[in-house]
C-alpha cells in the first residue's frame, strides 16, 4: 500500500508558476490560476479519499479502473464540456467502438495514449499503466481555462488552459506521456512525492515524457529539442521545462519571469514539505537528475529510448528503488543498470557516469 502521506495529485503545472500567475495583473490569468490552483487543492482530497477507501466502496463510488487483462490498449475519452463534474462527461471516443470525433483535444490525447501505450508495450512488453492492462481513461476540457494537467491515480483530466499564457494541455505529446508515467511510477516504485523522491518522481515522468515524444516524431538525441510542454505554453520561445539546460526554459516572460530549475546538486532548492513550497520542490530540483539523464542519453547517442531508456526503465521497475530513493540511489542504481545491460566499463556505463557528474551527484 502507498504510504505517501501527501496522497498529492501529480499534476504538470508546478505551484511556482500558478504562485507567479496569481499575482498577474491581467485579472483573467490572476482569476484562473486562483481556479486552477483551488482545483489541485479539490483533487488531492479527492485522492486521500480514495486511497483510503475499501475496495467496496470504490467499487460504489465507481472509482476502479477495469483491470482489462487484455494485451492491447485499453482506452475511453471523456469530454467534461468545460465542467468538473466527471459523472456528467460524455464519453468521445472508445478503443471498442474506434468513434469518428472532431475534438481537437479528444484526438490529442489519443494519439498521445497510444504512442504512451505503443512505448511501453512495443519497447519493455508492459501491459499499460498497472501492467495488467488497466483501462486508460482520459478526460478532457475539464473546467472552464483550467491551467493543469493531471494524473489522480485513476485517470488523467485536461484543462483548456487560460488562452493567455497556457493553451490547451493536451497540445503536447509529452505531458500526456508525462501524466502516464505518474501511473506507471505509482505502479513500480511508488516513489514519495515529496523531496528528492519526489523531484524523482517528476524526473521520470519527464525523462519518459520526452522519450515517448522522441520516439513518435523519429528524433533522435541530437534532433529533440528536449522541451517538456512547448506548445501548451504559448510563445515560441517558452515551454515549462528544459531537460538540457534546465532553467532555460523561459526567460523573461512577462507573467512567469525566469524559469528557476536548477541544474546541478550545488544549486539544490530546500524548500518546506508544503504544497506551497511544491512538496520540497519536486518540480523545481527534478531539473537536477533530468539534465543527468540528458547527458547521459546525449553521450549515448542515436535514439534516447534505445539505450539510456532501457537504464532508466530497469532502475524504475526495480524493487531495490525504495518509495523515499534519493538521487545518489538512482544514480548508483543507474551505473548498476548500465553495466548489466552493456557491460562494465563499456561506453553507455561511462556515460551514465558522466551525466550524474555533471549533474554534480
Ligand atoms: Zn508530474
Amino acid at each position: 500500500m502507498c504510504k505517501n502521506h501527501f496522497n498529492p495529485i501529480h499534476c504538470i503545472v508546478p505551484p511556482y508558476m500558478l504562485t507567479k500567475l496569481m499575482e498577474s495583473s491581467n485579472k483573467k490569468i490572476a482569476d484562473l490560476a486562483i481556479n486552477s490552483d483551488f482545483r489541485s487543492f479539490r483533487f488531492r482530497n479527492d485522492r486521500i479519499y480514495f486511497q483510503k477507501a475499501s475496495l467496496q466502496e470504490k467499487t460504489i463510488l465507481g472509482l476502479i479502473s477495469k483491470q482489462t487483462g487484455k494485451e492491447t490498449m485499453q482506452m475511453e475519452v471523456y469530454d467534461c464540456k468545460q465542467k468538473t463534474d466527471f459523472t456528467g462527461a460524455t464519453l468521445l471516443w472508445n478503443t471498442k467502438n474506434n468513434q469518428k470525433i472532431t475534438s481537437v483535444a479528444g484526438k490529442n490525447v489519443i494519439k498521445g495514449g497510444k504512442a504512451s501505450w505503443d512505448f511501453y508495450g512495443q519497447l519493455f512488453g508492459r501491459n499499460s499503466i498497472d501492467n495488467k492492462g488497466l483501462l486508460i481513461k482520459q478526460y478532457v476540457h475539464y473546467d472552464k481555462g483550467m491551467d493543469n494537467a493531471y494524473w489522480d491515480g485513476r485517470r488523467m483530466v485536461y484543462g483548456d488552459g487560460d488562452g493567455l499564457v497556457f493553451t490547451s494541455f493536451t497540445s503536447d505529446i509529452d505531458v500526456i506521456g508525462h501524466e502516464l508515467t505518474h501511473g506507471v511510477t505509482e505502479n513500480e516504485a511508488n516513489l514519495d512525492y515529496e523531496n528528492q523522491a519526489g523531484a524523482l518522481n517528476e524526473s521520470f515522468s519527464d525523462i519518459f515524457g520526452i522519450m515517448i515524444k522522441q520516439r513518435f516524431n523519429n528524433l533522435d538525441v541530437k534532433k529533440s529539442d528536449w522541451l517538456i510542454g512547448e506548445k501548451v505554453m504559448i510563445g515560441p520561445k517558452y515551454a515549462l521545462r528544459s531537460m538540457k539546460a534546465p532553467g532555460t526554459a523561459y526567460i523573461n516572460h512577462p507573467e512567469l519571469g525566469n524559469d528557476p530549475q536548477p541544474a546541478t546538486m550545488d544549486k539544490y532548492q530546500n524548500l518546506p514539505n508544503t504544497q506551497s513550497g511544491d512538496f520540497g520542490g519536486v518540480h523545481l530540483n527534478s531539473g537536477i537528475p533530468n539534465f543527468a539523464f540528458y547527458v547521459a542519453a546525449f553521450n549515448i547517442g542515436g535514439y534516447a529510448w534505445e539505450k539510456a531508456g532501457r537504464i532508466w526503465y530497469a532502475v524504475l521497475t526495480d524493487v531495490k528503488l525504495a518509495q523515499n530513493a534519493k538521487f545518489s540511489d538512482v544514480k548508483n542504481l543507474t551505473i548498476v543498470h548500465a553495466e548489466n545491460l552493456f557491460g562494465i566499463n563499456s561506453p553507455e556505463v561511462n556515460a551514465v557516469k558522466q551525466g550524474w557528474l555533471e549533474a554534480k551527484v
